[in-house]
């Protein structure tokens, strides 16, 4: 066993670990030796000393010593074994609401016993429920435990004892075999990876704990530091596999590029023509683009792509632009009609509901090449799906899909050499700090301008009780030829859920509100109902709209200037900021009322402050993530994109820029070293990025 990577052992090397176990341990991710060992506590008791009865706490766990002085049985509500326990400083009262007969009889007077549990205040005073307990022999006391005890997050079918032999089993493999140190100077945190491993299994009895519970202690960041440069290394290593491959150059293409940016019946805006010359340089390079384009709700990213997909196109290829939702590749195949239909340019609508004879003739001119741009989609990942000659692949929205889905389309590339560029665009800014973990292969561009003409939403915060006045409000504001949203929420993630709430409230505002025309949309409608309710919309024929948040992104209806969001306290802000950029699109003044159920709490009440004080989206995430954490703000909890093992990016994300250099460091330098570590940390997932 001596010099093995403890990544190697298995688990089953451990004592009492068979088929069985092991089968369960695999449902918490461990597998090996080393999983066993990054499996850390998420707190600690100390059983490390006695607590004198007298100086006990309710609230408190402790270990107490003392002399039973009477046990029996009490009939209150519930039936129960009390034990009076004093050691001389006071008296404590032990209460078994379970027990049986062979537990009553030994409880005899005289008897010595050392306890551990939790104090609270009981009808005696005093009192531990069902503590843990063992008589204690006089002459030759156990001894006390030497370190705090570790309590392990939950382990399904694994007690917390059985967790601990395994921990102290894997410590002692540990001292044995290696553990590479693969970090610099341990990252200046002051404790070897081995040493960091130890301390938080079986930290001393004067640990710092809350400081522990903050992820702040030297060992956790010395372990968190190493684990973000690993998944850096991971996605760099990712960037630098595709580069190598080359991609095509299209710089035929920028004349119709330029042709087209001056026949726009608007003036792009300069950071619009800042990403759109980024993109270019891009596209000419002969390497593949990886561009993650973040532009604020309405910044006009549309058109940003279209000009990226032109530049390919003209220069003889082909390329996929991929959109979250229905509603939204309509909406941008309606835009890309407008623009590229002048320009005799072949293009199709792609989505599931594509069937039959059909799927297979458009199937058959993708193929084939005829077709030059492909709008859609996740459908447009289907096996079958294969180009000619994809040179561009352009994901609108991307926090919804994850880097793998990304690769999977650029896979499609046909008889091409080298890879597809890659073009990502959102409209949920990412805050910095995140972005330099989660997109660490992509370079980063920001529209940090919005069109000119545009007003600031006005947001207001109204109690759920005055919704006679919200109701109120909507009218008036249809009167005078506005129109407005009325959106619903739901937490299930249920289409019929969701669908029944915005029919109930479409039911409602229509008994509530005089001559005003409403329509409705959620997930539940065909397409085609949705896209005429939408199409209805927009001429003005219908003045409310009663949605889900199927609306949430990327629709465009300029008239539309009032919008009403229920339950807001169910979304996070990043989704409220989406949905509040629905509106605010016109000249005239918008307004965005947050009608929130009583009672929110501390954080709740934080959160939706933050939307009233800011319309920038990218203060608004930054909020977000430190009120809710990254998986929330990226939406990617599903794809398991964030989750690390001992990292967690609330706490962490000061680390970043030393991830960064730290990462930068080790790239230039050995590559077993950097292969070690990312092997280290992600192990079999491959799924980062297939090392
Ligand atoms: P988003 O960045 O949210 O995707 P869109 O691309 O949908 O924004 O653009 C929002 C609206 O602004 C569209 O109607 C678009 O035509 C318009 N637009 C885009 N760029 C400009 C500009 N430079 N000047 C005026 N309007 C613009
Ligand atoms: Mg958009």
């Amino acid at each position: 066993m001596a010099n093995t990577e403890v990544a190697q052992i298995p688990v089953t090397r451990l004592r009492g670990v068979g088929a069985q176990m092991a089968g369960k341990l695999e449902q918490l991710g461990i597998t090996s030796i080393q999983d066993v060992l990054f499996h850390l506590p998420m707190r600690y008791q100390d059983r490390t000393r006695v607590t004198p009865i007298g100086s006990l706490q309710p609230g408190t766990e402790a270990v107490v010593e003392g002399e039973i002085m009477i046990a029996d049985i009490a009939f209150g509500r519930r039936r129960s074994l009390v034990c009076r326990i004093q050691d001389g400083s006071g008296t404590l009262t032990l209460r078994f609401f379970h027990f049986s007969a062979a537990q009553r009889n030994n409880f005899r007077r005289g008897l010595r016993l050392r306890c551990y549990g939790e104090l609270r205040h009981g009808s005696s005073g005093l009192e531990m429920y069902h503590p843990e307990y063992r008589s204690l022999d006089i002459e030759q006391p156990e001894p006390l435990e030497q370190c705090l005890t570790p309590v392990y997050p939950s382990t399904a079918g694994v007690s917390q004892a059985r967790m601990r032999k395994l921990c102290a089993q894997a410590l002692q493999i540990l001292a044995k075999s290696e553990l590479a140190e693969l970090i610099p100077g341990h990252g200046g945190r002051g404790f070897g990876l081995a040493e960091a491993i130890r301390y938080l299994h079986t930290p001393p009895p004067n640990a710092p704990q809350q400081l522990i519970r903050d992820g702040r202690h030297p060992a956790q960041l010395r372990l968190a530091l190493e684990e973000l440069v690993a998944h850096n290394l991971s996605l760099e290593k990712l960037r630098r596999q595709q580069q190598a491959q080359g991609a095509p150059g299209m710089g035929a293409g920028t004349a119709a590029v330029e042709a087209f940016v001056r026949g726009l019946e608007f003036r792009l805006t300069g950071a619009q023509q800042r990403v759109i010359q980024e993109i270019r340089g891009d596209l000419c390079s002969g390497v593949p683009m990886l561009r993650l384009v973040q532009g604020d709700v309405g910044s006009g990213k549309t058109v940003v792509a279209a000009c990226a997909a032109l530049q390919a196109i003209s220069a003889g290829y082909q390329v996929v632009i991929m959109a979250p939702t229905e509603i939204l590749a309509e909406q941008h195949w309606g835009s890309f009609q407008d623009w590229f239909t002048p320009l005799n340019i072949e293009m199709v609508w792609f989505t599931g509901r594509l069937k039959g004879k059909q799927r297979q003739q458009t199937l058959a001119a993708l193929a084939a090449g005829e077709v030059r741009l492909a709008l859609g989609t996740h459908a447009l990942f289907q096996d079958d799906v294969v180009f000619n000659r994809l040179g561009l692949v352009i994901v609108d929205e991307q926090h919804r899909f994850g880097v793998h889905q990304r690769l999977k389309l650029s896979d499609k590339a046909g008889s091409l050499t080298g890879r597809p560029h890659q073009l990502v665009m959102t409209a949920t800014p990412i805050p910095r700090t995140l972005s330099m973990v989660a997109y660490a292969d992509l370079d980063c561009s920001v529209i940090d301008e919005l069109p000119p003409g545009r007003t600031p939403v006005q947001t207001l915060l109204v109690d759920n009780n005055r919704r006679q006045q919200v109701v109120e409000r909507v009218q008036a504001a249809c009167r005078s030829g506005r129109q407005a949203y009325w959106v619903c929420t739901l937490i299930e993630e249920s289409d019929v859920l969701q669908a029944q709430a915005a029919e109930a409230a479409s039911y409602e505002l229509e008994q509530a509100l005089d001559g005003v025309s409403i329509g409705l949309v959620h997930g539940r409608l065909k397409a085609a109902q949705k896209a005429e309710v939408m199409e209805q919309f927009k001429t003005g024929q219908i003045q409310l709209l009663v949605a889900t948040t199927v609306i949430e992104v990327g629709v465009d209806i300029p008239n539309a200037s009032l919008m009403i969001i229920e339950n807001p306290e169910r979304l996070g802000l990043a989704q409220l900021h989406q949905l509040r950029g629905r509106v605010g699109r016109g000249p005239e003044t918008s307004h965005c009322v947050l009608l929130y159920q009583q009672p929110l709490g501390q954080q709740g009440k934080a959160r939706l402050g933050a939307m009233r004080e800011s319309n920038d989206g990218f203060l608004i995430a930054e909020r977000d993530l430190a009120l809710r954490g990254p998986g929330e703000v990226l939406g990617t909890r599903q794809t398991g994109l964030m989750e690390f093992r001992v990292a967690d990016l609330r706490l962490h994300a000061d680390l970043l820029p030393q991830v960064k250099q730290l990462a930068g460091e080790l790239a230039d330098g050995d590559t077993g070293r950097v292969d070690a570590l990312i092997r280290r940390w992600l192990g079999s997932a491959e799924r980062y990025a297939g090392v």
